[in-house]
C-alpha cells in the first residue's frame, strides 16, 4: 500500500517537513556532540557548512550565502557563530593575510594555497611541500605546521 496516497493532505505536509528536517536532525547531533545547543542560527548556518563537502568560507562569504537563502542574521551573528564552531572544534580558523580569518570545515591540518587576487583558500593538495621541518626550540615540541602559499596572477 501506498503510505503516501493514505494520508490526509495536513499529514503529507509533516511528511515533508520530516524529510527536509533530517538534515537539521543530523547537524543538531554534530552539534550536541560537540557539546553546542543546537539553537536555531546554529542549525541553520550548521547544515551550511557541516553537512556537505570540505570548503573555506570567511564570516562574509558565509554572511552572503544566508542572506541569498533568505536567511534573517546579522554579520556579527555569523561571526559568533563561526568562533562557537571553531571553538567547539566543527572548523579550523585559518589566517591568510593577517586580517580576515578563513574557517575550515575540514579540521585536519592541511597546506593552503592563498589566492591573493581573488581572497580565496584552497587545499594544496598532495600533502606538505617540505621534506623536512626545522627542529623545535630545547623545551618545546612542534604543535602543528600551517603552511599557507600565497599565489598572486602573473603579470603578463
Ligand atoms: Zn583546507
Amino acid at each position: 500500500m501506498d503510505i503516501l496516497a493514505s494520508l490526509p493532505e495536513a499529514d503529507l505536509d509533516d511528511f515533508a517537513a520530516t524529510a527536509a528536517d533530517e538534515a537539521g536532525a543530523r547537524c543538531a547531533r554534530l552539534l550536541g556532540d560537540a557539546g553546542l545547543r543546537p539553537t536555531r542560527h546554529r542549525l541553520a548556518l550548521g547544515k551550511m557548512l557541516l553537512l556537505g563537502p570540505h570548503r573555506h568560507v570567511t564570516a562574509e562569504s558565509l554572511y552572503e550565502e544566508a542572506l541569498a537563502a533568505n536567511l534573517r542574521l546579522s554579520l556579527a551573528t555569523v561571526y559568533n557563530t563561526l568562533n562557537q564552531f571553531t571553538e567547539a572544534g566543527l572548523l579550523r580558523r585559518i589566517a591568510a593575510d593577517g586580517i580576515k580569518s578563513f574557517f575550515d570545515t575540514d579540521t585536519s591540518v592541511h597546506p593552503h594555497f592563498y589566492l591573493e587576487d581573488e581572497d580565496v583558500l584552497v587545499d594544496l593538495a598532495g600533502g606538505l611541500p617540505f621534506s623536512k621541518v626545522p627542529d623545535a626550540l630545547p623545551g618545546h615540541e612542534i604543535a602543528r605546521l600551517d603552511v599557507i602559499v600565497h599565489l598572486r596572477r602573473k603579470r603578463s
